[in-house]
């Protein structure tokens, strides 16, 4: 059977990696990451020390050692729920660790009583860990893959039970530890497999840092920076999805390309940064008065599409007639703008490149008849072009 000594030296190992692996991760600036590294460094030294408590005045030893346990798992708790923008931790939450603290060290070296300390140790430990694992479920991002989050609520739970189980049996008076490091059988299991949780934990934290890291990549890929609109590839991405579930379901669909008129003249005049803030003024307007389920995109410069699902050609025409009075009735300070549009609806099989160039004629017919209006060109092919215009 290992030894106590053994199996702390392999969570003493556990612990030195898990920090390494996510100070690895620090210059990532991930929320939370800095305080799950700190507590595995905490974690490190309190093994140390409870290593060393034989070559230590004893009260040093445990004292430090039993700090550092707590410490390390309230950062736990603490990088947890900022990693999700959620508030540290509760004023109580504060007042029961000073407690915790307070009855350890009573029970280390006022009346010294081992089974007393594992239990109450146990019982604030398996708190955290519950409050870990709740804080991942009730805060994971439902857009998100679930994997990570789940793995690392598990390994919480897990361990909490692993704790609920030590602070009863050590607090009920089935278990006797002799001295710290009894190599009894069930403190040997209940040390293998607490050991087993750091590591299970540590690797459900770099999970979630990924995850967030990934996030990133994917929104800088398809988020266009200034505006928050989809960027042209993922536009046409989710257009493409969107065309084929039409097609699926037999329900219409409607696209529109928006264009800001002039907009050379606009930055002449204005300088680069006022069109700037007009292109943000445009968009902005855009997105608040879509409706859910529309997608809007930046197809280049000051040139936008949205396409409308469930929509038909004169409801778009309406619609994006509507984006033009909005923008009308709340102008974009000293940096006034109007775009024009070109409307077109999906028929049967066509594809999205036609649609998007018959939209692009109709635009450019809106620019001739003298821009600030919406043209719809006839998906059907016929002549008379239908027009929303101011006046
Ligand atoms: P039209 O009404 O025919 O569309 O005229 P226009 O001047 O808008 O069209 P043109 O294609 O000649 O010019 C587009 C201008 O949009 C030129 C470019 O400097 C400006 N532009 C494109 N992207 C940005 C941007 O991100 N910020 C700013 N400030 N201007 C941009
Ligand atoms: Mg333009
Ligand atoms: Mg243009």
């Amino acid at each position: 059977m290992p030894s106590t000594v053994a199996l702390l030296g392999i969570a003493l190992m556990s612990c030195v990696m898990s920090a390494a692996v996510l100070g690895s991760l620090l210059h990532a600036d991930v929320r939370g990451v800095a305080r799950w590294c700190a507590a595995y460094g905490l974690f490190s030294v309190g093994i140390g020390l409870v290593l060393a408590v034989a070559r230590l005045p004893a009260w040093l030893g445990m004292a430090v050692g039993a700090g550092s346990f707590l410490l390390a798992s309230f950062l736990i708790l603490q990088g947890t729920r900022e990693f999700f923008g959620r508030p540290k931790a509760t004023r109580s939450e504060y007042a029961a660790v000073i407690l915790v603290y307070v009855a350890l060290l009573y029970l280390i070296d006022v009346r010294p009583d081992l089974d007393a300390s594992a239990a109450v140790s146990s019982g604030y430990f398996a708190y955290v860990r519950v409050a870990v694992g709740w804080t991942v479920l009730r805060h994971r991002p439902v857009h998100r893959p679930k994997y990570s989050y789940y793995f690392l609520a598990i390994a919480a739970f897990a361990g909490s039970l692993l704790h609920v189980a030590r602070s009863i049996a050590y607090g009920a008076g089935w278990a006797h530890q002799a001295t710290l490091l009894d190599p009894s059988a069930l403190n040997i299991g209940f040390l293998g497999l607490g050991i087993l949780s750091f590591p299970f934990m540590s690797i459900g934290m770099v999970m979630l840092a990924h995850d967030r890291m990934a996030e990133r990549m994917e929104r800088l890929a398809t988020v266009d920076e200034l505006t928050g609109a989809l960027m042209r590839r993922a536009f046409m991405e989710r257009a493409e999805t969107a065309v084929n579930a039409a097609r699926a379901s037999g329900t219409r669909l409607a696209l529109a390309i928006l264009d800001l008129d002039n907009f050379k003249a606009v930055n002449d005049r204005y300088g680069h940064a006022a069109g700037d803030c007009a292109l943000v003024h445009f968009a902005t307007t855009v997105s608040r008065s879509m409706r859910p389920g529309d997608l809007f995109g930046r197809l280049g410069g000051e040139e936008f599409a949205v396409l409308f699902p469930a929509t038909g050609e004169v409801e778009a025409l309406q619609l994006t007639n509507g984006l033009r009075l909005a923008i009308a009735a709340q102008p974009c300070g000293q940096t006034p703008y109007t775009f024009s549009a070109g409307v077109d609806e999906f028929g049967p099989g066509d594809r999205l490149a036609r649609v998007l160039a018959r939209a692009d004629a109709a635009l450019y017919t809106a620019k001739a008849l003298g821009r600030d209006c919406v043209v719809m060109a006839s998906s059907r092919g016929e002549s008379d072009e239908r027009v929303a215009q101011p006046g």
